[in-house]
């Protein structure tokens, strides 16, 4: 199978595999597993941060970032693209209570501008705007990133307005290796990053939050109130310190390739418009949801899986498990289906 649904599917590799199976670990809700120590603290060194904090799941370590910065009524500035108000549920209504007010960026990126107009004057007519979060990578973008300096500019108007700020960093390490800017440096511009493991780095589970001292004191009772807290999680941290030590000089492949496919589609009849690539994402759109549904059926039977994006829009996601010989096995079924074109109608 060559799965490009996302680049969570990753399996760990035997050398990976082999870093967690020679963890030291402990009762990390006691504070006593030494692995999961040692992540957290890489992890904020990393991005010049205080602390860390070792969870689940990115939307947890979002979740948590939002309840940790906003009071019930306050409102989050985000983009109508991102992930945290997309797709976890509704948890800035269900977990904080917060109120939303969305941006309508450029696919999904906004600028300091923006941001400003967008926070509410003290008045006790509006909601407190108490948090901005950006997403960098872009998910739902396209896999498109900040150019440097433009988070400097957001990170200003928060400072200059008392608001925090947040990073979505799911694919945090794609975005740097395209713009070669220094995670400490670029650590400072925000109050707290999620930090994902298991996207491109190619872990089985978890997310990394960091930030101050006391934003971590605070988020240890908040995902311990999640349900987040965990035992023995140092299996999986090694994962972690793995692949923060072998696998974030190698993104810039996933990303070679992700080009070389956005390339190849924009050649096939059935497709009408690729997103620009600038990472490891690619999504494309088609004439009407039947075309989809018979591109990814026909792919699927060729044993390639690729994930619905909306109606009409495929999305491929390349990743570490997706090689120079599963690309040209792709690039064999493209050609076949070129003529005829898998939907005439
Ligand atoms: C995947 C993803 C998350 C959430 O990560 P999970 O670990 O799946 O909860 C958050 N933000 C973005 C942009 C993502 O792509």
């Amino acid at each position: 199978m060559i799965d490009l649904r996302s680049d969570t599917v990753t399996r760990p590799t035997p050398a990976m595999l082999e870093a967690m199976m020679q963890a030291a670990v402990g009762d990390d809700v006691y504070g006593e597993d030494p692995t999961v120590s040692a992540l957290e603290e890489k992890t904020a060194r990393l991005f010049g941060m205080e602390a860390g904090l070792f969870c689940p799941s990115g939307t947890m370590t979002n979740q948590i970032a939002i309840k940790a910065f906003t009071q019930p009524g306050d409102e989050v500035i985000c983009d109508r693209l991102s992930h945290i108000y997309n797709y976890e549920g509704g948890g800035i209504a269900f977990n904080s209570s917060a109120s939303v007010r969305l941006l309508h960026g450029d696919r999904g990126r906004f600028t300091a501008v923006d941001v400003q107009e967008n926070i509410n004057d003290d008045n006790i007519h509006y909601p407190r705007t108490t948090l901005v979060a950006l997403e960098n990578t872009v998910n739902k973008g396209g896999g498109c990133y900040y150019q440097p300096g433009q988070i400097e500019q957001i990170y200003q108007v928060c400072k200059a307005n008392g608001i925090a700020l947040h990073l979505d960093g799911a694919r945090i390490f794609n975005a740097l290796a395209e713009t070669g800017e220094d995670p400490a440096t670029y650590g400072r511009h925000f109050t707290s990053i999620s930090v994902c493991l298991s996207k491109g780095l190619g872990t089985p589970v978890g997310s990394v939050l960091v930030g101050s001292y006391a934003l971590i004191q605070k988020s240890k009772r908040l995902r311990k109130v999640f349900g987040g807290g965990w035992r023995q999680a140092g299996y999986l941290a090694a994962a972690g310190i793995y692949a923060l030590d072998h696998h974030v000089q190698r993104l810039k492949e996933d990303h070679r390739r992700a080009k070389i496919l956005g390339k190849m589609l924009l050649d096939q009849p059935f497709v009408t418009g690729v997103l620009p690539v600038e990472t490891n994402i690619v999504i494309f759109s088609l004439p009407s949801a039947e075309t989809t549904q018979r591109v990814l059926d026909h792919w699927r039977s060729r044993n390639i899986l690729a994930a619905a994006f909306g109606k009409n829009s495929i999305r491929l996601v390349t990743h570490l498990g997706f090689d120079n010989a599963q690309m040209d096995q792709f690039a064999d079924v493209l050609k076949k289906m070129k003529v005829p074109a898998p939907d005439a109608s």
